[in-house]
């Protein structure tokens, strides 16, 4: 079965063509969507109109489906969902919970949905995964009508590439994933740690919205509100100020001056103060946040590292094993220098410690034949 996946943002639209299982036939990232330049697209048809260039040119048949990643999926959306019109409406109803993402998601799917009309187009929603949440671990302790009345309750978010680690960490392990106890870290520009318990999302470090938990590229992470209040009341900060800045102004670059952590390790490595305190507070939030999902699920039988940072971080990876070595997690340092690509890391008597390179597209590629196949 072959699968175009479509990502889209509000000024970008990424598109990948592959086999379900296989073959990646092309890759390929549109930007500037909207924006006053020469060969920038229009809007979101005009990105789409050039994917299907694409799909022509190479003389590829037209897919069988086309996957869309979604954001948020709100309380309802749990599963991957072939877009109708009743779902397009479910889609839309959840846009005040997500206004940055579902609106550019939304406008990818209506361009698609015109471009690829006779093929069935499937969305899938990053925050599902993390639909076996507990009420513990979901509930906020808030008035119980924020929850009922308003959807205020943590979601948690990278659940597609969270899904895709654990399952993929089960088979390189070889065991099934029901006897495993993992917890997936997703560490790139965003953020995110998961307990998956025996194959299901039982906590995550990103709430509400993806601004919660961990130190982050540009994103805070936890962060107490009072600080906004005091902001906003005693030093005359203007709510949109602080908003933008926690979200864009914060994490790495808040604290180092980059959110690039490999300028953030070079500066650290020749002495600067902001890059190791930005390490250090990483770190420190990383290991905190693992050490608790493994008491909450009874134990730990490995530690999976993906995205960006935990693809290419050795001293991120080594320093959280330390962090972690009264739950047993040694990392072996050779193994965790050589990483390139799948590996396994620890020193062989602990929980495993595994690097899985994420591959969302692939993942949502799965879903949408599990869906319409
Ligand atoms: P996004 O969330 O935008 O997809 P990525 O998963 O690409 O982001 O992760 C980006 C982060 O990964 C950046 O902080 C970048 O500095 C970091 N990164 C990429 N390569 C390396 C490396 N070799 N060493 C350390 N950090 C790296």
């Amino acid at each position: 079965m072959r699968v175009l996946v479509l990502n889209a943002g509000s000024s970008s639209l990424k598109a990948q063509y592959l086999e379900v299982g296989g073959e990646v036939a092309f890759d390929l990232t549109i930007e500037r969507i909207g924006e006053d330049a020469p060969d920038a697209p229009a809007d979101h048809a005009a990105a789409v109109e050039q994917v299907l260039a694409v799909v022509d040119e190479r003389g590829l048949p037209v897919p069988d489906a086309v996957g869309h990643r979604v954001v948020h999926g709100g309380p309802d959306l749990t599963a991957p969902t072939v877009v109708d019109d009743e779902a397009l409406a479910a889609i839309e109803a959840v846009v005040p919970l997500a206004p940055l993402h579902n609106p550019a998601n939304l406008a990818g799917i209506r361009a698609a949905r015109a471009a690829f009309a006779d093929v069935p187009h499937v969305a899938v929603f990053d925050t599902a995964f993390h639909a076996t949440l507990p009420p513990a671990a979901h509930r906020y302790a808030v008035p119980t009508a924020w929850f009922s009345d308003h959807g205020v309750r943590r979601y948690g978010f990278h659940g597609i590439s969270h899904a895709y680690v654990a399952r993929r960490a089960a088979e390189v392990l070889g065991r099934p994933q029901e006897e495993l106890r993992l917890v997936t870290a997703h560490l790139g520009n965003g953020q995110s740690v998961c307990a998956v318990d025996r194959g299901r999302s039982v906590d995550t470090s990103m709430g509400f919205g993806p601004l919660e938990g961990l130190v982050m590229g540009t994103r805070s992470g936890d962060v107490d509100p009072t600080v906004v209040f005091h902001l906003v009341r005693e030093e005359g900060m203007a709510l949109d100020e602080v908003e933008t800045a926690l979200n864009r102004r914060s994490g790495l670059l808040g604290l180092a001056g980059s959110n690039d952590l490999r300028d953030v390790e070079s500066r650290a490595a020749d002495g600067d103060e902001g890059a190791r305190l930005a390490l250090d507070v990483m770190v420190h939030r990383l290991v905190g946040y693992v050490a608790a999902y493994a008491t909450r699920m009874g134990g730990l039988d490995g530690l999976v590292f993906t995205a960006g940072i935990g693809e290419h971080s050795a001293l991120v990876r080594r320093r959280v094993g330390d962090g972690l070595a009264l739950l047993g997690v040694r990392v072996d340092p050779a193994a965790n220098d050589a990483v390139d690509g799948e590996a396994r890391i620890d020193a062989g008597d602990g929980p495993a410690v595994l690097v899985v390179p994420t591959d969302e597209e692939g993942e949502i590629a799965r879903q949408v034949a599990e869906t319409v196949g």
